[in-house]
């Protein structure tokens, strides 16, 4: 499966999937899905189908706010939660890629969980169960993203003292020196090292 469009232009991920042990304060320590940021060049940032799919949920959720469940193929689909409002998507009905799903916002319920700003949490589901949906985004398209880099030696310069960091503070722990981070999670790390996030 590969995306046709990013769920967000330009796509930047400011919260990574999965156990997470990188002294992000308050982040939940299973992460199913990446959150995306908004475009600080929109007022209104749309979230965008990534391929022509089904929408098989468009409803409300306390945790998920206005969300959008929309089915790729049978074994792929994908969820786009705290929209602004609810989608103009109707339940059953098939769109192509790059319709918008609706605008990027920040709802939930807010008596029951504490407010966040506006960004895209974005799943990908692979027979119902959530995968990292990093490597299907396409801004690294000219990158190997799928490459491994097995030690520290082999990490490229530019990601280097972050690598260095998340070792020490025990974010990564290495296994006889090896550490195998893949392309896309290292830009990941180096893009939340330089927001000061990590
Ligand atoms: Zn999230």
């Amino acid at each position: 499966m590969k995306f046709n469009r990013n769920p967000v232009e330009p796509v930047r991920v400011t919260s990574t999937f999965g156990k997470r042990n990188t002294g992000i304060k308050g982040a939940s320590t299973n992460h199913k899905g990446v959150d995306l940021g908004v475009n600080r060049a929109l007022a209104k940032t749309p979230a965008i189908l990534t391929n022509k799919a089904k929408i098989v949920t468009n409803g409300w959720n306390a945790y998920r706010g206005w969300y959008v469940v929309a089915q790729i193929d049978n074994i792929y689909s994908v969820l786009y939660q705290h929209l602004e409002r609810q989608s103009p998507f109707v339940k059953g009905q098939t769109y192509p890629a790059g319709t918008q799903v609706g605008i990027i916002g920040a709802s939930r319920d807010k008596t029951k969980i504490p407010t966040m700003s506006a960004h895209l949490h974005f799943e990908v589901w692979k027979n119902k169960v959530p995968i990292n949906p990093a490597p299907y985004l396409n801004n690294l398209e000219e990158e190997e993203m799928e490459k491994t880099y097995k030690t520290l030696d082999d990490v490229p310069s530019w990601g280097k003292a972050t690598m260095s960091k998340l070792i020490e503070r025990g974010g990564i722990t290495p296994d006889k020196d090896e550490i195998n981070i893949t392309h896309s999670m290292l830009r990941i790390y180096v893009s939340l090292d330089k927001m000061g996030k990590l």
